[in-house]
């Protein structure tokens, strides 16, 4: 084989491997775990692995090169098993369509080298932690599959013994190796993508997710009310007297306030509830699918546990009372700025009528 046509069939290898990692990218963002996970890897590696084999590098009569064993030796650490068994049958239905001399020995290798795959992904990850190594060792352990080559006429295999061989053999090292990496690469930047995502709309003092998630969910809830006539209610809670705290116990103690008080109003939530941190002291809650009178009895038995609730810091014990207000974004007010201002008039009229109290708007 001219050094060129070999240079041609890398680089065509090298645009499939490209166009997988890509797709890559697009199957973690929309499927980022599970069943459905693994049977879109297993389909993107399964037709990247039938692009490749359309056109693969040719060594020599009925011996051909091709991304398959790279992609096909990965899908198990990458799609599991679901991935494993649809990038196989694929590729292996596509592989006994194509027929040919090496219709079965090629079968069989697809076969074999899925399995070693599996065999390498249950190899523990820790003492395997340089990358380099552990890449190099699969794609060295996935050239076992050239063992289904002596399932050939011996004149062919006779052709491939010695260096076609040993080319074959850095050929799949050195695929897996990029594959896997690439692969890895982007496996790490969605993981740190979700990171931080989630730490910048979470707040760290309380916990609480912020105003951002709360105007997502508001929009979802107002959605749901247009289209469906699903009530959801809306709680302001606001400490009273914080100011007072933070002067008279400082605001180390006030930071312990502030966290105990949403963890109070946290652990009393449905999962479908929304808690932010609204502001300063303020507490929001958005409550999908929940009338009016039962938002009241939520507010008023949050208001209650906090009352009763003791904050130590050190030697000194303090307890602290919120207000309340609630409204309701209903079949008239589906406008989330309207009922925002609805509730927070009714907050205001539970700390001018003496504090540690429910409103409602
Ligand atoms: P009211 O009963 O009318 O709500 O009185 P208030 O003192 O609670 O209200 P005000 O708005 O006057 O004061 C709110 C205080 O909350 C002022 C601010 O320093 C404090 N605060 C806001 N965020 C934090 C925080 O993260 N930690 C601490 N320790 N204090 C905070
Ligand atoms: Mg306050
Ligand atoms: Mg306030």
């Amino acid at each position: 084989m001219e050094p060129a046509e070999l240079a041609i069939g890398v680089i065509r290898i090298l645009g499939i491997t490209a166009l997988v990692v890509l797709s890559y990218s697009w199957v973690l963002r929309t499927f980022p775990k599970g069943t459905a996970k693994g049977a879109a890897v297993g389909l993107l590696f399964g037709l990247g692995g039938i692009a490749s084999m359309s056109d693969p590098i040719s060594f020599a009569p009925g011996v051909f090169y091709d991304a398959r064993t790279a992609l096909l030796v990965l899908s198990y650490s990458y799609g599991g098993p679901i991935g494993t068994l649809i990038a196989t049958g694929l590729m292996l239905i596509y592989r006994l369509w194509l027929g040919g001399m090496g219709a079965i020995s090629g079968s069989t290798s697809i076969l074999l080298t899925s399995l070693i795959g599996f065999a390498c992904a249950m190899i523990p990850g820790r003492g395997w932690k340089s990358w380099p190594l552990r890449s190099a060792a699969i794609g060295l352990a996935a050239s076992a599959s050239f063992v289904t080559l002596t399932m050939l006429p011996s004149d062919v295999t006779a052709l491939i013994i010695g260096i076609p061989l040993f080319t074959l053999i850095i050929a799949n090292i050195s695929s897996v190796m990029v594959l896997s990496n690439f692969l890895e690469r982007e496996k790490v930047r969605q993981r740190l993508m979700r990171v931080l995502e989630h730490e910048a709309s979470v707040d760290p003092l309380t916990k609480l997710q912020n105003r951002r998630a709360f105007d997502k969910a508001a929009l979802r809830a107002m959605n749901d009310n247009k289209l469906k006539s699903i009530k959801s209610a809306i709680i302001l809670i606001d400490i009273d007297h914080f100011k007072d705290v933070n002067d008279l116990w400082g605001h180390e103690m006030g930071d312990v306030v502030l966290a105990e008080v949403a963890a109070i109003v946290r652990r009393g939530v449905r999962k479908t509830d929304v808690v932010v941190r609204y502001g300063g002291e303020e507490i929001a809650l958005l409550l999908p699918n929940t009338p009016l009178t039962i938002a009241v009895d939520y507010a008023e038995r949050i208001r209650s546990q906090i009352a009763s609730a003791e904050h130590r810091m050190g030697n000194d014990c303090i307890s602290v009372t919120v207000s309340a207000g609630v409204a309701v974004l209903g079949v008239r007010m589906y406008d989330i700025d309207a009922v925002m201002k609805a509730a927070d008039k009714a907050l205001y009229r539970a700390k001018s009528g003496g504090r540690n109290r429910v409103e409602t708007a």
